[in-house]
């Protein structure tokens, strides 16, 4: 689908997986490292040939299974599979970790359990929550609930330690963020980090 407003399509690509044809930034995007080994390239922008397959474990192991990357960018041999994945989901994870520091930096992080939810019940500011995993069972139950009602979708990663050093704290088991284009970035690199992960 063209975007109304703009005059050029966006770039396409068909994923190696399943074959359709999608927009370009909506995929995974693959190069060949010097050593020629399989490189996620979640930001697109290295250099060289790229090779695409669907945010998804499923597309992912098609891929491999139809020896596309060997075919298209060249690799000389592939991890195994179980390996392959872990790869990926690694990349993602430092993607995602990097990104809540960029939102860090940008103001869009609004951190702590109740500040969290006097937002969520005001509305309209956040599109992005993240409970910890080892957050209580209490709060993070109130938590979901309110992130629910307000229609904000709400993440568990890392654990409140982790989380918290992203944002230069000690723990933080909630924390959320503002609405707008890191957020949504943030979002769909967890929700590909969990498909490759293969928990849901
Ligand atoms: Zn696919």
């Amino acid at each position: 689908m063209i975007p109304s407003g703009t005059s050029r399509p966006a770039p396409q690509r068909s994923c190696l997986g399943c074959g359709e044809v999608f927009e370009k930034k909506s995929l995974l995007r693959f190069v060949a490292s010097p050593g020629g080994e399989l490189l996620p390239d979640l930001k697109q922008k290295l250099p060289g040939r790229g090779a695409y397959v669907c945010r998804d474990l499923l597309c992912l192991k098609q891929a491999v299974k139809k020896k596309g990357f060997v075919r298209t960018l060249k690799i000389s041999a592939l991890p195994p599979l179980a390996e392959l994945q872990q790869g990926v989901a690694l990349h993602l994870l430092s993607r995602v970790e990097s990104l809540i520091g960029v939102a860090r930096k940008a103001g869009h992080v609004c951190g702590g359990s109740n500040l969290v939810m006097q937002s969520l019940e005001r509305g309209g500011e956040l599109a992005l929550v993240i409970c910890s995993e080892d957050i209580s069972e209490g709060i993070g139950e109130k938590v979901r609930r309110k992130a629910a009602n307000a229609g904000v979708p709400c993440e568990q990663l890392l654990t409140k330690a982790r989380l918290g050093a992203l944002v230069g704290r000690d723990e933080r088991s909630v924390m959320a963020f503002a609405r707008g284009g890191l957020a949504k970035e943030i979002l769909q690199e967890l929700r590909t980090y969990s498909k490759i992960v293969g928990e849901h």
